[in-house]
């Protein structure tokens, strides 16, 4: 069957009436298209998208958009995520987002919509491909082919954040193994679904030893089921500076989310341009499919944005249904415009490219090309971006019996009334004779008993207590009543407890970590 062809080219309009008329309706005997909701976005967002669908209506894609309004104006309009109920609707009926980029407000109170989404939609996977486009896109580095599977959900994303004194603030790290299980597997899934022989796991496990190091270890425990891929480790900082400098040697990176946040965009914008690459945020609550870009509010309104990040998107949503026909012959003809040399401007090169053109020109230079093949450059990727029927993860196992033992309690105190062996002091004299005081530390480095004179100290303090009878190296159970009267007492004398926390042993195992110099 011929695909339908863009025949009456639209005016300018962004208009979704205008839009969802491109798409061919069903007909009888034909394929029904697939309802797929489509976010117009903020910036540039309303001129590539409307591109991006011109392009993917030419090539043939059967799609019914359903539009939905997401981003600033929701924001001003009180909509504190940046998205109103009625996108729900759409996004539950559909369960597959094709987003435009959208603004964020300056300003406190605005939570991301991207969060948001991820977590509403359970997105626990987000995928980038970049690979270097070289010789028709300039770049320093021409053999780079890397796909960054980052964590979506966890980490310092969970956006739990609280002040606890005026002078200290602080974000939680939550990393659940359930979810390290559920990302590592992803990655050795799609590896082995694409052919990718290696993965580079990168975390900061050498600080973060309980967080980091259970992202690290569940890495391990996955990859002895898949020996058929090199696996490797790396610590982020070196990892991040590796990839920059030597693309070339990494295949597919895992890492955690806000880790993953920066090294992908790094990629791309060596790969060329951070205008080149698209993402898909996979999940069992349905798929999200988006550039990596922003709105880029300082060039929006004058046809100059390039659209190929949200057209790379618009392949792999088109893979993820199953249209991969028509995501083959798209991402053909964008490679041989590439290669023909018209670039828009962020990626136009005097000498190497041959007309600088707009969005709509650049569009209309694809959908010119579709049928032609490129000449230089790489076939068409097939990237399988987890049809529905393989994005459910494999089931995570229940947690075994795990004896969880209590053995003492970090009470944190605001308190500005003198040195640490003043505040030692005075807490050994409020202990009672069940628990005992361990050590206090500030900002996580051991002050009392035996600090160092020169420990810059805030009003912070962590203040660690354990069963009296507690070895240097054996930990004594500690019920929990003892640390409800301890916080009674220390109330009772007038210190402010601002939050605790337990320490418990798993299965023996310390569950925290020791304080610098315990
Ligand atoms: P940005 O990615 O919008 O822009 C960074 C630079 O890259 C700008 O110079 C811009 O002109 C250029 N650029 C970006 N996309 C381009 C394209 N397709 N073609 C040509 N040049 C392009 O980042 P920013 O300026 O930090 O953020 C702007 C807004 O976007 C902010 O409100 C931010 O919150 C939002 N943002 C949204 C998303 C999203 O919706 N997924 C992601 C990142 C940032």
């Amino acid at each position: 069957m011929q695909p339908a062809v863009a025949s009456a080219p639209i005016s300018q309009s962004t208009s979704p009436a205008d839009l969802a008329a491109l798409f061919q309706p069903a007909a009888p005997g034909g394929p029904i298209p697939t309802p797929v909701t489509v976010a117009m976005g903020d910036g540039i967002g309303p001129e590539i998208m409307a591109q991006t669908l011109r392009m993917l209506a030419a090539a043939g894609a059967t799609l019914a958009p359903e539009f939905i309004a997401v981003g600033e104006a929701q924001y001003l309009a009180g909509h504190s995520s940046g998205i109103g109920p009625d996108a729900w609707d759409s996004l539950r009926r559909t369960g597959v987002l094709l987003k435009a980029p959208i603004t964020t407000p300056l300003g406190g109170g605005y939570k991301s919509l991207n969060v948001t989404l991820r977590k509403t939609l359970g997105l626990y996977a987000n995928v980038r491909p970049v690979r270097s486009l070289a010789p028709a896109v300039a770049t320093k580095h021409p053999v780079l082919d890397v796909v960054i599977v980052r964590e979506n959900e966890e980490d310092l994303y969970a956006g739990i954040e609280h002040q606890q004194t005026p002078d200290v603030v602080q974000c939680l790290k939550i990393i659940t193994r359930s979810g390290c299980e559920r990302i590592v597997r992803y990655a050795f899934e799609y590896a082995r679904r694409h052919g990718r022989r290696r993965i580079t796991c990168m975390t900061k496990d050498n600080i973060m030893k309980l967080t980091d190091g259970l992202f690290h270890k569940v890495f391990e425990e996955v990859g002895r089921e898949y020996p058929d891929i090199v696996q490797e480790h790396q610590i982020i900082d070196i990892g991040a500076a590796r990839l920059a400098d030597t693309p070339e040697r990494y295949d597919v990176v895992l890492t955690l989310n806000l880790y993953g946040d920066i090294i992908s965009d790094i990629v791309a914008q060596i790969a060329g341009s951070v205008g080149l690459a698209g993402s898909a945020n996979i999940g069992q609550g349905g798929a999200l499919f988006e550039a990596i870009h922003g709105s880029a509010p300082d060039i929006a309104g004058r046809d100059i944005a390039n659209p190929s990040g949200l057209l790379q998107a618009a392949g792999m949503l088109l893979r993820h249904l199953g249209q991969t026909a028509v995501a083959d012959r798209l991402e053909a003809a964008w490679l041989r415009t590439l290669e023909d040399g018209l670039h828009t401007a962020d990626i136009y090169t005097a000498g190497r490219s041959v007309e600088k053109v707009g969005t709509r020109a650049f569009a209309d230079a694809v959908i010119a090309r579709l049928g032609q093949q490129p000449s230089v450059l790489a076939a068409p990727v097939r990237e399988i971006h987890a049809t529905p029927a393989t994005a459910a993860p494999a089931p995570v196992a229940a947690p075994a019996a795990v004896e969880q033992t209590l053995v003492g309690t970090d009470v944190f105190l605001r308190w500005n009334s003198g040195l640490p062996d003043a505040l030692g002091e005075q807490l050994v004299a409020q202990v009672g004779d069940v628990l005992r005081l361990k050590l206090i530390t500030n900002r996580g480095v051991k002050v009392y008993p035996d600090g160092h004179a020169e420990t810059t100290c805030t009003d912070h303090w962590r203040c660690r207590f354990v069963a009296a009878a507690t070895a240097a190296d054996h930990y004594e159970p500690v019920d929990f009543t003892a640390v409800l009267a301890l916080q009674s007492r220390l109330t009772a004398a007038s210190l402010q407890v601002i939050k605790t926390e337990n320490l418990y042993l798993f299965d023996g195992q310390r569950g925290f970590s020791l304080g610098q110099g315990e």
